[in-house]
């Protein structure tokens, strides 16, 4: 039997911890094989090489080097070099994952050369159209072949949209990542140590969403609240790059709030276990801090994760209390990675 060739686009830090779920999953299967490109968006050794080192995922097979630049500018690029990739390989399916520019340019480059698409982390929506990752999604789903979710609001907000066909609710792949990095996490992270924090005795905070850092008066006003629950407690934040030149550009005052570089999936699962209160205007830590059960500030005024909200783990930081707690089926058993493939072999054209 041959096997079916997927292309995967990958960019971005949250594409690499997803990726390294369903990219374990190809390689252990003999009906799949695996052609890696990474667009360069993230490109550093703490932004992207970690990742790959620490999860075992394949050195990619290209790498565009496409980064800085505007939307515009970073996404043409990204638009030429993959086309280029889908011409040279000719896969038989495109995989893309979320909702940056990576993810809108693989599935643009894909639908151009009707080669079927593939994409994981569909459906989800912020009904903030001024979100770039919210254009990103919106445009990537309504070109995808399979549409698969990892919530059953990710299926309703797609039917909203008039989009049924190929849907499927998978669960997360994240959920897969993290179960898989947690015992190591246990095991061989020394972070805590190294910054001298005590299991439950501190909060994590990350910012990194344009929405957050670009405007001078936001981005104090998020330090503050991050500021606020660290009066009881050290709040420890590994600052994104893009929050870091906003920090040092618009001279934002950080008061007690500890600033660490970017760390490495395995010690940012540690932080996570050992965090009692996680800050963040993530989607993925949004999530992470319910699989590792720790209560969620969201720092945005919206949340595509809106299930997180319902089921008493996070709130938005205009709320002014959690909902009562109760357990998240959606997100599924760890297994999703699996069921990704189940709808590629399953799919009839
Ligand atoms: N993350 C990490 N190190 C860090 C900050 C985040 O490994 O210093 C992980 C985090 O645990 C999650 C992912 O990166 O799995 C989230 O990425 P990010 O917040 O950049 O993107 P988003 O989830 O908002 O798309």
């Amino acid at each position: 039997m041959s096997r079916a060739t997927i292309l995967t686009v990958v960019g971005a830090r949250p594409q690499f911890i997803k990726a390294a779920a369903v990219s374990r999953a190809i390689r252990a299967t003999d009906d799949f094989s695996e052609i890696l490109v990474h667009t360069g968006q993230h490109f550093d050794q703490m932004m992207s090489d970690v990742f790959f080192e620490e999860l075992d995922i394949p050195k990619p097979d290209e790498n565009l080097a496409i980064h800085g630049g505007s939307h515009g500018a970073m996404t043409g690029q990204m638009l030429e070099g993959i086309e280029r990739c889908l011409l040279r390989h000719k896969p038989d399916w495109v995989l893309v994952y979320g909702d940056t520019n990576s993810t809108l340019a693989g599935a643009l480059a894909a639908a151009k050369l009707h080669i079927p698409i593939v994409h994981v982390e569909a459906g989800l929506r912020s009904f903030n159209r001024r979100m770039p990752e919210e254009i990103n999604r919106v445009l990537t789903d309504h070109v995808s072949t399979l549409l698969l979710s990892p919530t059953t609001v990710g299926i309703d907000n797609l039917a909203a949209e008039g989009v049924t066909k190929g849907v499927h609710h998978v669960g997360d792949v994240m959920y897969d990542a993290m179960l898989h990095a947690q015992k190591r996490s246990r095991d061989s992270s020394t972070i805590l140590a190294d910054l001298c924090l005590t299991d439950g005795g501190y909060a994590l905070a990350t910012v990194h969403r344009a929405e957050n850092t670009d405007d001078p008066v936001r981005l104090q006003s998020v330090m503050n609240t991050i500021a606020e629950a660290a009066q009881d407690r050290p709040v420890v934040l590994p600052i994104h790059p893009r929050t870091r030149q906003a920090v040092e550009r618009q001279k934002t005052r950080l008061r007690s709030i500890r600033i660490i570089d970017p760390v490495g999936y395995i010690d940012m699962v540690r932080l996570l276990d050992g965090a009692s209160l996680v800050l963040t205007d993530s989607g993925g830590l949004q999530k992470e801090a319910y699989f590792a059960r720790r209560p969620c500030v969201t720092l945005r005024d919206e949340t595509e994760w809106t299930e997180t909200i319902d089921h008493g783990w996070n709130r938005l930081w205009t709320a002014p209390d959690w909902k009562p707690r109760s357990e998240i089926v959606d997100y599924g058993t760890g297994q999703a990675a699996e069921a990704v493939l189940g709808c590629i072999r399953g799919h009839r054209g």
